[in-house]
């Protein structure tokens, strides 16, 4: 069996990279090629992505890949999900690209948590985030009513490197799911959302399944020869099909970073009153299928507490030593509410949360170590409200949390979580995005039948720790 080389660009709101994959006799091999920093910048209180900054970085990283690995075959693009790109027929940018944090769609989402969310919810299976491209467009086209007649299409940002790779412009169907405009049941987009928020139909294009080969890449001179494959444009679904899971539908997914994304895989979504209150959000895998999960605030709270006693561990024997000191520090005797929206973007985040043990009268953490006791232990209360949640809205029983990302190294937090929800944790080391988006690459080059075989010959090679509940 010959080497099988697929280069991942995996476009992150903090940092991007490029990964090239190797599969052959002895499994996948990864090797990260380029990384490069990614943020937002202000423009008279208004927030951009810097698009040709993060093309030239691309550019620059397959370019590296393709010195590193002659034969690569194949690349595909995942990121994160809701902003896009408008363009014209040509494909140049008509508007400059907004990042999700800016608060240009905030006094409109208000708006539609007050009316119009059932509705939307029921179409769409989304529910109401201030970020989404629904209220983003929105709000392009009410400040702007003319762009309706200057920009033909509306990729999304995954989707627009894929054109800037190969000059193909198409809609993914996982990318487009998290937009509140796609159609719940069914795989096109909804009519009557798009009619809702008032966005030309003819901007979005029917979504397409992946993967799926595109064709050669024609954007970089050196990558002649190479094609470009459309994996699932989100990162998340990128994530989801990298998990060992279970091949009978017996695991929960627990993607655990800046934030915790907590799901499940299923053929069909979960919609009702019930699933708007937990605030499901039914997004998609590249094959159509669903990802019912919740979105909970995740590791951002200790990276933000970090901040505030201006110590970071910067390795991963440091990281050891802090969640040991946490292990030993008082268990506390209240927990964190997690929805309380002052812990979303507090200047500091220890006096947010100082405020709110204060008001319920508990005893605050004394140093760093009890901080992160009282984080971890409150995200494992959050992961299994978010179990107990999608067991009871799907009916179904789960055996096992499978959790990746950086919070799968943290052992306070995989203990938390398994005494909490009552289940087995197995935390697996794994680059969840890239490797996703590189098994994608390996079916539609046809080297991997589909993501259950990859799962099944990939996961004996992963590390995995075992926490059983206590
Ligand atoms: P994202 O992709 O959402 O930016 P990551 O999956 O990289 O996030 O996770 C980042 C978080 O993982 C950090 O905030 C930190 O809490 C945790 N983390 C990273 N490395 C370690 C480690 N070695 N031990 C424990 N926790 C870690």
């Amino acid at each position: 069996m010959k080497t099988v080389h697929c280069a991942a660009v995996d476009l992150g709101a903090t940092s991007g990279r490029v990964i090239v994959g190797g599969w052959g006799r002895r499994g996948l091999a990864l090797t990260e090629v380029h990384r490069f920093p990614n943020q937002f910048r202000s423009l008279a209180g208004r927030e951009y992505w810097d698009l040709p900054y993060l093309w030239s970085e691309v550019r620059a990283g397959l370019a590296k890949a393709k010195r590193r690995f002659p034969r690569l075959a194949s690349v595909g693009v995942d990121g994160w999900a809701v902003d896009h790109v408008l363009v014209d027929a040509r494909g140049r940018p008509a508007f400059p690209v907004h990042a999700y944090r800016d608060t240009r769609t905030l006094a409109a989402s208000e708006r539609l948590g007050l009316r119009g969310i059932d509705k939307v919810y029921a179409l769409t299976g989304i529910p109401n985030y201030p970020y989404n491209t629904s209220l983003q467009l929105q709000e392009t086209l009410a400040a702007f009513p003319g762009m309706r007649g200057v920009a033909e299409r509306c990729l999304f940002v995954p989707d627009y490197f894929n054109f800037l790779l190969c000059g193909r412009m198409v809609n993914e169907l996982s990318i487009a799911s998290h937009s509140q405009l796609l159609d719940v049941n069914g795989a096109d987009w909804s009519p009557a959302a798009l009619r809702h928020f008032g966005i030309p139909s003819g901007w979005l294009g029917k979504p397409a399944l992946s993967p799926r080969r595109l064709g050669g890449v024609t954007g970089i001179a050196e990558l002649k020869g190479v094609v470009s494959v459309l994996v699932p444009g989100h990162d998340t679904a990128c994530a989801f099909a990298a998990m060992p899971a279970a091949p009978d539908g017996s695991d929960l997914f627990l993607s655990s970073g800046t934030w915790s994304l907590l799901g499940i895989e299923s053929d069909v979504p979960l919609l009702g009153r019930d699933a708007l209150m937990e605030r499901i959000s039914n997004e998609r895998s590249g094959d159509g299928r669903y990802r019912p999960l919740k979105s909970c605030l995740g590791l951002w709270l200790l990276e933000k507490v970090l901040a505030g006693f201006s110590t970071r561990p910067g390795s991963a024997s440091a990281w050891k030593a802090l969640i040991a000191a946490a292990a030993r520090a008082r268990p506390p005797e209240d927990l964190l509410d997690l929805t309380d929206a002052a812990l979303f973007n507090p200047p500091s985040m220890r006096a947010a949360i100082d405020a709110q043990l204060r008001r319920r009268g508990a005893v605050l953490p004394r140093d760093l170590a009890g901080y992160a006791r009282l984080i971890c232990a409150s995200l494992g209360r959050g992961h299994a409200d978010a179990v107990h949640a999608l067991e009871r809205l799907s009916g179904r029983q789960f055996r096992r949390i499978v959790i990746v990302g950086g919070g799968s190294q943290n052992r306070l937090l995989c203990r938390a979580t398994a005494d909490a929800a009552g289940l087995p944790v197995a935390s697996y080391a794994l680059e969840g995005a890239a490797v996703g988006n590189i098994a994608s690459q390996l079916i539609a080059l046809g080297a991997v039948r589909d993501i259950a075989a990859f799962r099944a010959a990939y996961s004996p090679q992963l590390r995995k720790e075992e926490y059983l509940p206590r």
